[in-house]
């Protein structure tokens, strides 16, 4: 039998699932606050720093090309040479050969306005014709009010590389357009600058016009226009309004952090983005408490299920157990007792029951005092415990008196074994604690008979011992039969 409100499993089973939830919320908590106030740390210092020193790095990088080619535009030799009327075509060639080498530029060139001559560090390449494709760059650049603008193009002197060129107007001292001059920068290197800094600082880096065309862009990102890319598009306008600024936004379940920046010389945003993602350190330490956790709450409910078990092993002793004769207490006995009649009473099976009851006990106590009392009563109980078998079971039911059902048994045999306890208790228990006693004990034995109820059947027993007590006692008496239905 369990006690019905210490049910282990259960309660086992409820300290699991409190601990687990409250473990796993707070190694969660922890993990996102930690995840949180990194990527505050990230958008607020680290990417504006990175940002800032990439932008530095842009500008050393990539406006050396405008500066070389302001220079250029400003040359005295250039001016008097133009205006020289172009004598002597191959000292220009020498000089943009001299640019190219000392500047390191992947290419250096100036058109004539008058001649249309395409000068390069080679030669004359060609002239530029309003009508050809490849040329019209030229004139659209003349005709842009700035002083240079830049050009993504093919190079004319080697058409299989993309360059990135600075088309500055030479002017002369009225203003009048003499030509454009300026260098060339193959953006194979411009991709491997950006590389640089993408591997230097861990972030993306790209660049993207005023209409928002990505221009350039490194390995780790590719897209060719920001209104295009899923969740960039919501905030293409607000980056392409504000001279810079720093957003998020999600696109396939990740979340971007950008720092924008407008670059005027370029005309060009750089755009500088970090990828929201788990420190790999946080996501190990989630693991790791999370594995203690786990660890934890096994030794917990480990500890829990033994230590309940023992208490509940004991209360439930204590329970259904007379703590003096170590027989079955009375209300563990019931449910037992109701139990094998059931089952009797399904499989015809035999039951009989028997009632003991010491004889004069009362003057035993009145004589030699309630612990001798109490000294029969374990003696005879151990008695009556020896002379039963596996399946038998024995309870006190009050007093100095006995209740035992014998399941599988008949009423003969059940008489049988009660005479031996009789004969045990009155032959073994003649002195106790040194005192010359005559210890007897009466018995009346009942069988079920399957159309009577348990109550019937008892006080049938009771009658026996009853009869017993008046026959001058230290007997066995049988129940008589049913004569009457109780049901
Ligand atoms: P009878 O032969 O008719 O059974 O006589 P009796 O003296 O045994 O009479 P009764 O059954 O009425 O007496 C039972 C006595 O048992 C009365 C009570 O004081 C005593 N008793 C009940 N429980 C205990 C106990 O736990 N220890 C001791 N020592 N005595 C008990
Ligand atoms: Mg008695």
């Amino acid at each position: 039998m369990s006690l019905p409100n210490l049910r282990k499993p259960s309660f086992v089973l409820i300290s699991g699932i409190l601990l687990s939830v409250a473990f796993t919320a707070i190694s969660l908590i922890s993990y996102y606050v930690a995840n949180q106030s990194l990527n505050q740390h990230i958008t607020t210092n680290t990417l504006p720093l990175t940002s800032d020193t990439i932008y530095s790095e842009v500008q050393r990088d990539l406006l050396q090309p405008v500066l070389v080619s302001s220079l250029m535009a400003q040359d005295t030799f250039v001016h008097d040479w133009i205006e020289g009327g172009e004598q002597n075509p191959e000292q220009m060639p020498r000089y943009l050969k001299a640019i190219q080498e000392r500047y390191n530029a992947f290419t250096a060139f100036f058109v004539s306005e008058y001649t249309h001559n395409y000068y390069h560090s080679t030669g004359i390449l060609k002239q530029v014709s309003d009508s050809r494709p490849a040329d019209r760059w030229y004139f659209d650049s003349r005709r842009t009010p700035e002083e240079f603008d830049i050009n993504l193009d093919l190079d004319t002197a080697n058409t299989s590389i993309t360059t990135l060129f600075v088309n500055h107007k030479v002017r002369d001292q009225q203003g009048k357009l003499l030509g454009i001059i300026g260098v060339g920068l193959a953006s194979t290197t411009i991709k491997e600058l950006i590389e640089t800094y993408q591997n230097r600082y861990g972030r993306q880096v790209y660049f993207i016009d005023p209409q928002g065309k990505v221009t350039m862009q490194g390995s780790q990102f590719s897209a060719l226009d920001i209104h295009k890319v899923k969740g960039l598009q919501d905030i293409a306008a607000d980056i392409l309004s504000s001279s810079e600024g720093s957003y998020t936004y999600t696109n396939d379940n990740k979340t971007y952090l950008i720092k924008t920046r407008y670059i005027p010389e370029l005309s060009w945003y750089l755009i500088v983005q970090h990828t929201e993602q788990s420190e790999a350190r946080i996501t190990t330490t989630l693991w790791i408490n999370l594995t203690i956790s786990l660890l934890v709450i096994i030794a917990v409910l480990l500890l829990q299920h033994f230590t309940l078990g023992g208490y509940q092993r004991r209360l439930e002793y204590m329970a259904n157990t007379d703590p003096l004769t170590g027989a079955s207490s009375r209300h563990a006995f019931e449910m037992t007792f109701q139990q094998i009649i059931n089952f009797a009473r399904r499989q015809k099976h035999p039951v009989s029951t028997m009632l003991v009851d010491i004889d004069h006990f009362k003057t035993f106590n009145d004589n030699y005092g309630h612990l001798l009392g109490d000294t029969i009563l374990t003696k005879v109980a151990k008695i009556l415990t020896k002379n039963l078998r596996q399946a038998d079971t024995l309870c006190r039911w009050g007093g100095d008196e006995f209740f035992i059902v014998l399941p599988n048994c008949h009423q003969e045999d059940a008489r049988l074994i009660a005479e031996n306890m009789r004969q045990e208790i009155e032959a073994s228990l003649n002195i106790i604690d040194d005192k010359q006693l005559h210890v007897t004990a009466s018995f009346g034995v009942a069988e079920y008979n399957n159309n009577e109820t348990t109550i019937s059947l008892f006080n049938r027993t009771d009658l026996a011992l009853y009869r017993a007590k008046s026959n001058n006692r230290n007997q066995v008496e049988i129940a008589t039969e049913l004569s009457f239905k109780t049901v």
